[in-house]
């Protein structure tokens, strides 16, 4: 690394829900920046004003928080180079705009929309790629300066140069070149005075003094049309990185809506951990030797360098992440998961017994979200299922069972789940039950559920009188 200082961004467009993807570019956006003291800017690409969704961008900024990650400068904070919205610097497209077009890097053009998809037409029917064709290109300054004049709408494009290779480094991919001739004489501002994405992701980069760029890789195709912008103003080319898109978790396929959650908001939504999240973002395509599975963003910072990471695709693994998630739910204390919980409490659940319920299932939760499917029956009593509760053993038997079990808990003067445990076992013993039969049977009976906590503990939560109400209404059920 040379002693520059180290700036990077995201952009994103607030056309819709963030996706994991680009929390992923973010994470490594962020941690490059905090690993070289430098600083991570938020920049926000709405000159796609069509496509903008209303709140995108205080939604957007809600989860990047959410996810327990911030920046330098952005639109909310400023900094030196604000504004950091690009629908708030028309006037800085326009005078760059300008500036190509003054030194034949760029020239208007005064073609119809119905000129233009009538040629998109006929290239469609030869296949061959779209392309403008450049008719404009030719036009005389004077015949440009008429056309001004008489007030007919323009657009200003690149003028791509001819024959040329266009080659970058990319810091994660090696050398990759174009020819020009596969590269379309871009349009560089619209006729409404709004810059296209190619003009004003170069000058906002260039302004705002990026040194890096790592993006998706879907954004490899662009950045030809960049560096000739790069090259027309002669500014200095930042360093590339395009991070491997992530594939559905099935492998196939970009990862897409179509097959299932991509949103990183509803990640959390689902009771999945910013860490967790954050941890899982940081192993795919993690490309070093030591395969490490978990890694705080601390030790991510010091050690991530987008060199090391592969090209290709990663799966998003769901399985993994649910084992990530899992292992950082049960480094948490008790306090801290009761408060990362507190949103999936179901409102009828007796929030007086949660600090009794949580230890039952705090092994199981796999998710924040699980909670509910985990801990219902403690409110919620489940009619048990009688196939289930005569399995291995017979009607009169398993009415002898929930009698003798019932009588002998009313005796019970303390309710803890030693004593519960001394008492069914004794009975056990005392009438040579078979111990799977009869505590399965118990169980069923007991919680409606073949698969719970441990069953003497669960029936110290529920409390005496509940559980004797749930064994006679289970033994109503033996007829
Ligand atoms: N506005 C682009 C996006 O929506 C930014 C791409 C880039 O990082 O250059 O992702």
């Amino acid at each position: 690394m040379t002693d520059q200082h180290i700036r990077t961004r995201v952009a994103p467009s607030p056309t819709g829900e963030i996706h994991v993807g680009f929390m992923g570019t973010l994470l490594k956006n962020y941690a490059f920046a905090r690993k070289h003291s430098g600083e991570f800017i938020l920049r926000i690409e709405d000159t796609d004003q069509e496509r903008e969704v209303p709140g995108a961008v205080e939604r957007l900024q809600a989860t990047i928080r959410a996810y327990g990650l911030e920046w330098d400068e952005g639109p909310d904070i400023g900094g030196p180079h604000a504004p950091y919205t690009q629908s708030e610097r028309l006037a800085v497209y326009r005078t760059y705009a300008d500036q190509l077009v003054t030194q034949h890097h760029a020239y208007h053009c005064f073609c119809s929309k119905d000129r233009l998809e009538a040629l998109r037409d006929a290239q469609r029917s030869q296949k061959t790629p779209p392309k403008y064709d450049r008719t404009c290109r030719s036009l005389s300054p004077e015949e440009v300066a008429e056309n001004l004049a008489a007030g007919r709408q323009s657009v200003i494009r690149l003028a791509v140069p001819d024959n040329q290779t266009v080659t970058f480094t990319d810091l994660i991919r090696g050398e990759i070149s174009f020819s020009t001739s596969d590269v379309d004489d871009q349009v560089l501002l619209k006729s409404d005075g709004f810059p296209t994405y190619h003009l004003a992701v170069v000058i906002d980069d260039h302004l705002m003094k990026i040194s890096h760029i790592m993006r998706g890789e879907e954004w490899i195709s662009s950045t030809p049309k960049h560096i000739l912008l790069y090259q027309a103003f002669n500014w200095k080319i930042p360093v590339y990185a395009h991070l491997p898109v992530y594939l559905n978790p099935d492998g196939k396929g970009k990862m897409s809506k179509r097959k299932g959650t991509v949103s990183a908001q509803v990640f959390l939504d689902q009771g999945y951990l910013p860490e967790a999240l954050l941890n899982f973002f940081m192993i795919l395509g993690w490309g070093r030797d030591d395969q490490r599975e978990l890694m705080t963003l601390d030790e991510y910072i010091a050690e991530f360098d987008p060199k090391d990471m592969s090209p290709k695709s990663v799966v998003f693994d769901l399985q993994k992440l649910d084992w990530i998630n899992g292992i950082y739910i049960r480094q948490m204390s008790q306090e801290a998961l009761q408060t990362a919980l507190d949103p999936f409490i179901p409102a009828a659940f007796p929030r007086e017994k949660l600090s009794a319920v949580l230890p039952l299932i705090f092994e199981r939760l796999v998710k924040l979200s699980d909670f509910e499917e985990l801990t219902s029956f403690f409110y919620a009593p489940e009619l048990p299922d009688t196939t289930e509760m005569l399995k291995k053993g017979n009607p009169e038997l398993v009415r002898l069972q929930l009698s003798k079990t019932q009588e002998a808990l009313t005796k019970l003067e303390e309710w803890n789940h030693e004593a519960i445990m001394t008492t069914v076992r004794s009975l056990q013993e005392q009438h040579e039950w078979k111990k799977k039969q009869y505590f399965m049977m118990l169980r069923v009976a007991s919680t409606g559920r073949s698969v719970t906590p441990p069953l003497f503990e669960t029936l110290e939560v529920f409390g005496k009188d509940e559980t004797l109400e749930r064994l006679s209404t289970a033994a109503a059920l033996v007829t």
